[in-house]
């Protein structure tokens, strides 16, 4: 994942920084509203964070601005302001989220994560996909319930390619979320990751994977189909099955709105 912290205040800055860095998330800063209207318009972030006070302008300007240049990345304030109004105020603007200062890095975590998540059309925390399951909270892996070891980069990918399915994604994109520009290496080491992937997966599914090459633009994910001659018939020409347990519909945003106004 990738995220845009919008914060002048470089205590701030740091501490959310850090707090994403933690969870795997590679980051870009930015001190203004300008610099970072021009950030989301050039890359493709998971999330953005946004302080309400910003030198040149404030944070539902910010936001309001974004969402009018078609910008539909979730937004969440990061704010000391806790004024009810103020929380309205930018959630009608076009925010996903409000965390009051200073935040619990649990807190921040989960908000994120929901945020990115129903954003990708996801409602659980769990991607089903036929035999695989990505576990976004605890971000972790497993096919038919056993659990694949793989390393952070690895799991990051596959991260990257699901909240992302049926979307080729080219080298330079995964290079972006998973270095953002930060000792990037050659884009070859793509390929390398693919393939250990592909080889880990296919280790666990007598030879099956489902990391499709798309010849010229990249790699997609698909779902990993039933066993031949074993498994669930039907089920992996069913298509994606998504962990709807929180049901599908309301945000956070909506919510809070709604209990704002009760
Ligand atoms: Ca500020």
């Amino acid at each position: 994942m990738r995220a845009l912290v919008v914060e002048d205040d470089p205590v701030s800055t740091r501490l959310l920084e850090y707090a994403l860095v933690a969870e795997g998330i590679v980051v870009e800063c930015s001190d203004t509203g300008e610099d970072a209207l021009e950030l989301a318009k050039i890359y493709d972030f998971d999330v953005v964070t946004v302080d309400l006070g910003l030198p040149d302008m404030d944070g539902a300007t910010l936001i309001r601005r974004l969402r009018n240049a078609r910008i539909d990345t979730p937004v969440i304030v990061v704010s000391a302001d806790a004024r009810r109004d103020e929380k309205v105020r930018v959630l009608l603007a076009g925010a996903d989220g409000y965390l009051a200062k200073p935040f619990d890095r649990d807190e921040l975590r989960a908000h994120i994560q929901a945020v990115v998540r129903r954003t990708r059309g996801y409602a659980a925390s769990r991607i089903l996909l036929g035999r695989m399951t990505i576990d976004l909270a605890t971000r972790s892996v497993d096919i038919d319930g056993r659990s694949l070891k793989i390393t952070a980069k690895e799991y990051g990918i596959l991260e990257l390619l699901a909240l992302r399915k049926g979307q080729p994604l080219t080298k330079e994109a995964f290079l972006d979320h998973l270095y953002g520009g930060r000792d990037e290496p050659e884009q070859k080491i793509i390929d390398v990751f693919i393939c250990k992937l592909r080889k880990k997966i296919a280790a666990m599914t007598t030879d099956a994977h489902n990391i499709e090459t798309v010849w010229g633009r990249g790699y997609v994910l698909n779902d990993l189909p039933a066993a031949a001659g074993g498994g669930v018939p039907g089920l992996a020409e069913a298509g994606t099955v998504f962990a709807l347990e929180g049901g599908p519909g309301v945000s956070e945003a909506e919510l809070l709105i709604e209990q704002i106004f009760a």
